[in-house]
């Protein structure tokens, strides 16, 4: 399993001798891969073409605008998670549709959002009486998030918006309790977003659960958003399963039916490359510095937690030599993970961590005064070239 993954996240480099590919790139380094990029989009072209869906990139997952042009034609738009990501996807994705979801809009944001969004979705019966008209009255289509309460996930709690005491979407009860006829005519669609890496098995359970839950409710929808966390691009997902539900639901409720996944639209489509600073013993363990940072650069390594991929090397103990990979903060537990290579590691050797794309450049931090990695682009011809760079004044200007 371990294997699959690894191999399905360095595929992509599978012609390229990676020593020099990489070897003229600062470090750290995030690289975008336009070939995985295509190959995602051609997956999620294909869903949308047998089933009539549509399917959105989520940019709290990805959003790295310079790949847009290249996304852009196999994508109905972006959803956004609020004013700053609706803009980006009106402005960098311009021909799309944009979406917005926000757990609570301001007030004196709603305006703007207004301008960049085409569907926008409200969270609570609350949202829905405060935004709803205005957003009627300026020609958007208004969604109500659900909350099905019905949880396919286990051991990521804080991922999961089905658990107890969510505040994610309106559950029957509070429906039942809220409901008027007034904001029932304003509702055009509904959203749900419980999936988090999953299977299309995960969905359908889902969707039971949706059905039993407000079957009423989207009888009289004009579209029905399935959300992200739908793994479609990972090896051996049940694609054939998701569009029969896509169909199905289509079929009963007569309503377009929309995705918005992140991770989907651009897995295994970025590196990140590292280089070792330092190498240090310690009763037995052996510690390699590097000048990328778990908790700076790939935050989702702590926070999910997870063990990325790593170009050529195995488990701990798998080959001779093991090392515990770590940040140069003072964070101890800016640990990456630990992981065995077949020959010695070296001060100056380079490092090419896997599916970096997702969660990473939108998601990376200063955190003691650590630089932002550059992000350059590998052209589907095998060229690379860096689309931006980051200095002392990004990391400054934050900071009052
Ligand atoms: C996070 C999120 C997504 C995307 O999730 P992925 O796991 O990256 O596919 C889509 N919609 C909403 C509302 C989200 O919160």
């Amino acid at each position: 399993m371990a294997e699959q993954a690894e191999r399905s996240s360095f595929s992509g480099l599978a012609h390229y001798n990676i020593k020099s590919l990489f070897s003229e790139l600062p470090t750290p380094c995030y690289v975008l891969d336009e070939a995985r990029l295509r190959q995602n989009g051609e997956t999620l072209l294909g869903v949308q073409r047998r089933t009539g869906c549509k399917i959105l990139l989520a940019q709290k997952a990805f959003s790295n605008f310079a790949m847009y042009p290249l996304i852009e034609g196999y994508l109905a738009g972006t959803e956004a998670s609020g004013l700053f990501e609706a803009r980006l996807g009106r402005e960098e994705m311009p021909g799309g549709e944009v979406h917005v979801f926000c757990g609570a809009y301001k007030r004196s944001e709603f305006d703007e959002v207004l301008k960049y969004a085409d569907h926008i979705v409200l969270n609570s019966l609350t949202e829905l009486a405060r935004y709803g008209k205005k957003a009627k009255a300026a020609g958007k289509s208004v969604g109500l998030r659900i909350n099905p309460e019905y949880s396919t996930q286990e051991g990521h709690a804080v991922y999961d918006p089905c658990a107890p005491g969510s505040r994610l979407g309106v559950t029957r009860e509070q429906w039942d309790k809220n409901m008027t006829p007034e904001l029932l005519e304003l509702i055009d669609g509904v959203h749900f977003h419980t999936l988090c890496e999953q299977d299309s098995d995960a969905l359908e359970e889902t969707l039971f659960a949706v059905e039993e839950k407000f079957a009423d409710a989207l009888k009289s929808v004009k579209w029905i958003n399935f959300g992200g966390g739908h793994h479609i691009t990972r090896p051996g997902y049940d694609i054939d399963r998701l569009e029969r539900l896509v169909v199905r639901t289509h079929e009963r409720y007569g309503a377009q039916i929309y995705l918005e996944p992140g991770e989907a639209c651009a897995l295994d489509a970025g590196y990140l490359v590292a280089e070792v600073l330092d190498i240090t013993e310690n009763g037995g363990v052996t510690n390699a510095i590097l000048d990328a940072s778990a908790a700076c650069h790939m935050p989702d390594v702590l926070e999910m937690p997870y063990r990325p991929p790593l170009y050529g090397a195995g488990e701990a103990g798998e080959y001779e030599y093991t090392y515990r990979l770590g940040g140069a903060t003072c964070l101890a537990g800016d640990v990456i993970g630990d992981y065995s290579f077949k020959a010695p590691l070296k001060t100056g050797d380079r490092l090419v961590f896997g599916d970096m794309a997702i969660y990473t450049t939108c998601k990376n931090n200063t955190f003691n005064g650590m630089p932002l990695p550059a992000i350059a682009r590998l052209h589907e011809s095998g060229d690379i070239s860096m689309i931006v760079q980051f200095g002392y004044e990004d990391f400054k200007r934050r900071l009052s």
